[in-house]
């Protein structure tokens, strides 16, 4: 894995380069790639250009953030200041926020360069970014292939360099399975860990901002810049003081292996994930067979709470305060129902109609609150499994890449595929993505590390160690900013 960031950051540092000139590499390279990628749905050029003036000031002062200067991309549904942000709906297009999002506001005071936003599923549902308005971006491994979903944009323009880094957003995987799939890494934090404030709600109580890097060094340097407690959002907490250190000893460390996990997985994705396992216990880790049997109910208690709260949250898209309006209504009722009609795509509606159902007043019991027991009982059992495990392996999808089209009529396959990542935002935890193999037609496979709740540093460092072993190593796709 190549640490991009730090080698970028050396290079402005020492002025080999300058950032003006780092961002016109990058635009030129998104120019020439982006048409068949459609990794970015808005470039922002100008913005980048503004910033890197501004970032070259700051490192010709000295004593800059490693992120300063450094060409970044933010996923389609992180406000920013007066620069489209549009979830890839068209119930909002044309939509400028007037504020910034916590962490683009962080990452602008460092000296981030923003190249532009990055395609999405629409409102972050779904597993491929095939449901975005402005069609899906193709995988930069296998054009044929999808990117993984809902922060496909991000994990492609990172894949294929035509960004250092992004910055995604993960409900129940949006950020781990994308990163799967292009073969790049995706850290999503615990939640509260970083501020959800400019983050556009899906589920809020399962919602996080992360980084898709191509290294676990730049991960942790991003997490680092983006993380803290912010009076905007009340979820958010204090994290460590200091910068996180990494550790690529392992000796001791205990790795749980939950055989819900495992149960009938794809041979080749459990041989991978078995595999790098091996590696960790050769170098002294402790590796333990435990069984977390809540786990087998998380895909249908996701689905129930981020259906309701996304019903919940999607309310407020009435025709009235944003972006899309209908045409031609005779009524107020009637010029709300038309908007949403027109302005959500299929998949959006349908779990809209899901969230109603389950919160409605006759199914509330059978439905929402059953999930919500449910969803302490499997609180309770990671709890207890991190009794005894430092960390736990999984792998980070069933599958790899789907190949384009093939779940569009199989919605079922699609939710399916999220089955090992959304416990991981049920019971709010630290979790990180990271290639541990090939498949038989050379897609990547994904390993994901998961910690127990403010142990990302513990997470990272895991995660480290597979970095420095030189677990698994893809080739570098080739048209983007190459260093
Ligand atoms: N694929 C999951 C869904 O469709 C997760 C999406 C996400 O993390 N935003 O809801």
């Amino acid at each position: 894995m190549k640490s991009v960031i730090s080698s970028l950051s050396r290079l402005l540092s020492s002025r080999e380069i300058s950032s003006a000139e780092l961002t016109d590499k990058y635009i030129s390279a998104i120019e020439s790639r982006n048409p068949e990628l459609n990794a970015y749905v808005h470039t922002t050029f100008e913005e980048a250009k503004k910033n890197s003036a501004a970032a070259d000031k700051m490192l010709k002062e000295g004593g800059a953030s490693p992120l300063c200067g450094i060409p970044m991309t933010l996923k389609d549904n992180i406000a920013t200041d007066g620069l489209p942000t549009t979830c890839c709906s068209k119930i909002l297009q044309g939509f400028k926020p007037y504020y910034d999002a916590t962490v683009w506001r962080k990452l602008k005071a460092c000296g981030a360069v923003l190249l532009g936003k990055t395609n999405m599923d629409e409102f972050a549902m779904g597993s491929t970014s095939e449901t975005s308005v402005y069609g899906a971006p193709s995988n930069p491994r296998n054009l044929q292939r999808v990117t993984g979903g809902s922060s496909g944009g991000g994990a492609a323009a990172v894949c294929a360099n035509l960004a250092a880094y992004a910055l995604g957003s993960d409900t129940g995987g949006s950020i781990r399975q994308p990163a799967a799939f292009c073969g790049v890494v995706g850290f999503k934090p615990t939640y509260g860990a970083v501020s959800r404030y400019g983050l556009i709600a899906y589920g809020s109580s399962l919602d996080q901002i992360g980084p898709i890097t191509n290294s676990v060094t730049d991960a942790a340097v991003v997490y680092d810049a983006i993380r803290g407690e912010d009076e905007k959002d009340m979820t958010s907490c204090p994290t460590e003081k200091g910068k996180t250190i990494l550790t690529p000893d392992v000796k001791g460390l205990k790795i749980g292996l939950a055989d819900e996990f495992f149960d009938g997985l794809d041979t080749e994705i459990k041989s991978a994930v078995e595999n790098a396992v091996k590696k960790y216990e050769k170098a002294g880790a402790q590796v333990m067979r435990i069984s977390i049997p809540a786990l087998k109910l998380a895909l249908p208690v996701y689905y129930i709470i981020a259906c309701a709260e996304a019903s919940s949250n999607l309310g407020r898209y009435d025709g009235i305060r944003y972006g899309y309006r209908a045409q031609s209504y005779s009524s107020v009722d009637d010029m709300v129902v038309k908007t949403r009609t027109q302005g959500f795509g299929k998949e959006v509606q349908k779990r809209i109609m899901l969230g109603t159902y389950v919160l409605s007043s006759g199914y509330f019991d059978a439905y929402y609150k059953k999930a919500c027991i449910i969803r302490e009982s499997l609180r309770a059992q990671l709890k207890s499994a991190f009794g005894t495990c430092d960390v736990l392996i999984a792998p980070t999808a069933p599958n790899t890449a789907f190949v384009k089209g093939y779940t569009g009529g199989n919605a079922i396959e699609m939710y399916l595929s999220d089955v090992c990542t959304v416990p991981v935002n049920i019971g709010g935890l630290p979790a990180i993505s990271l290639p541990c193999g090939k498949d038989k037609n050379g897609l990547p496979i994904g390993m994901q590390i998961i910690g127990d709740v403010f142990e990302d540093g513990k997470v990272l460092s895991a995660a480290y160690f597979a970095e420095e072993e030189k677990l698994c190593e893809l080739e570098e796709v080739q048209g983007g900013v190459s260093l």
